[in-house]
């Protein structure tokens, strides 16, 4: 190591001779010298470079540390956001929609049942709404009699007459046969113009045919009823 006393510049190259700089005859210097010179310009010399270095590198060490931190905290956070969401999501919905999804289960079930009750009410009471219509409508119906002539049966031509009305009467002959129905008796309104055995142009309440005996025995049981009632065949 040599070092040019001119200018104190130093040279590794111990075959050089002069300072490149002045010309300088250059000398050579100890180890301890040489430290000694080396380290001591290196403060003045090297010192500012080296804060410029350390405060530029750590500048950014510290910068791309702190970016690194900030992206890496803002990861941590989205990450514990996104668990803590994930964690309520699951198990917050799942501890609480259990019992909700049971208690809807349990307050489903009855109100199902109760409107297929309700359903099945509402059927009900229709159907009976439309069976009392219809009753209401064959009450106020008048009865339906043959236009044509009545053959006679084999098995007997004798009827129980429980009354017999003019046509004009057809209320009445309608009264009187809910009245004989409403006894459990099967009986009908017969056109008498229909019956070669009954007087013509008259409406009778009737149940029948029979034979004759099957007819009287039939007559003793509803003459308690229908104290008016008697017995002729219609043929
Ligand atoms: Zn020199």
């Amino acid at each position: 190591m040599k070092r040019c006393p001119q200018c104190n510049q130093t040279y590794p190259d111990d075959d050089l001779n002069f300072c490149l700089d002045d010309g300088g005859q250059l000398v050579f210097v100890s180890n301890s010298s040489f430290e000694e010179t080396v380290i001591r310009p290196s403060p003045f010399f090297q010192q500012p470079s080296p804060p410029v270095k350390q405060g530029v590198s750590p500048m950014f060490a510290y910068l791309a540390i702190g970016l690194l931190a900030l992206v890496a905290g803002g990861a941590v956070v989205m990450w514990m956001k996104s668990d803590s969401s994930a964690s309520s999501k699951n198990e917050t919905p799942t501890t609480v929609s259990t019992p909700a999804e049971q208690k809807v289960s349990v307050s489903n079930e009855p109100q199902g049942n109760l409107k297929q009750e309700q359903e099945a009410l509402e059927k009900e009471r229709q159907k009976l709404a439309d069976e009392r219509q219809r009753l209401e409508t064959k009450k106020n119906e008048t009865f339906s009699t043959t236009t044509t002539r009545t053959s006679q049966p084999s098995s007997g031509t004798w009827f129980v007459v429980l009354g017999s009305y003019q046509k004009y009467e057809s209320e009445k002959a309608n009264q009187r046969l809910r009245y004989v129905q409403s006894l459990g008796y099967d009986a009908t309104v017969v056109d008498t113009n229909n019956y070669p055995g009954f007087k013509g142009g008259l409406y009778s309440v009737v149940v029948g045919p029979y034979s004759k005996s099957d007819a009287k025995g039939l007559l003793g049981r509803m003459k308690s009823s229908i104290s008016d009632a008697y017995i002729k065949s219609g043929w």
